[in-house]
């Protein structure tokens, strides 16, 4: 199934800006068979685990996300680029190719010590899901692993996740 998923993974030069191989992942969610195995590569992984919420990432991170916590009967909470969330939050910085960005989430968005999971569409050079896990981290949420669907493991960002551990299901 890994093999037919990477056949869903579509690679768009030059995108978002030239030199950028971008890893388009719309034709795993159109197809049915793809879209449910997408999903259960995270449950699997997740089942068991004793996790309270799962934190997506703007944007692609709340499509698997939110379908993953609906399937383990636990809340979804969103971390969004800065200027979307409407009450308040708290804000961590991160460095992107060319200046920096923010992170966002609503301060209330967990409890102190609840168990949670990171999920992300891809891992690249780490700096939005490292700001996801100081944001968690901020509201003192536990941060048991961060999970993506799709590694570049060339970029090295789980270095920038450590001590979380990672998981990613299909690795470039
Ligand atoms: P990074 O902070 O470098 O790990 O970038 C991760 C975030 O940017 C994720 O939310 C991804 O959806 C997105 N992203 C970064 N690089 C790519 C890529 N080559 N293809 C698709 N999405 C990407």
């Amino acid at each position: 199934m890994l093999e037919r998923l990477r056949t869903g993974i579509r690679d768009v030069a030059d995108f978002p800006k030239k030199g950028i191989t971008f890893k388009d992942i719309t034709p795993i969610l159109s197809d049915p068979g793809m879209f449910h195995a997408s999903i259960d590569l995270f449950l699997e992984r997740s089942r068991g685990k004793k996790i309270d919420k799962i934190v997506g990432i703007d944007a692609r991170g709340f499509l698997f996300g939110s379908t993953v916590a609906y399937e383990l009967g636990i809340g979804f909470v969103p971390i969004r680029k800065r200027g979307k969330l409407p009450y308040k939050t708290e804000i961590a910085k991160y460095s992107l190719e060319y200046g920096e960005a923010e992170m966002e989430m609503h301060i209330d968005a967990m409890m102190a010590g609840e168990r949670v999971v990171l999920v992300d569409d891809l891992l690249a050079t780490g700096g939005t899901s490292a700001a996801a896990a100081a944001l968690i981290s901020k509201v003192g949420g536990q941060l048991l692993e961060a999970q993506f669907l799709i590694e570049l493991e060339f970029l090295h960002g789980r270095k920038k996740l450590q001590p979380t551990p990672v998981v990613s299901f299909l690795k470039y």
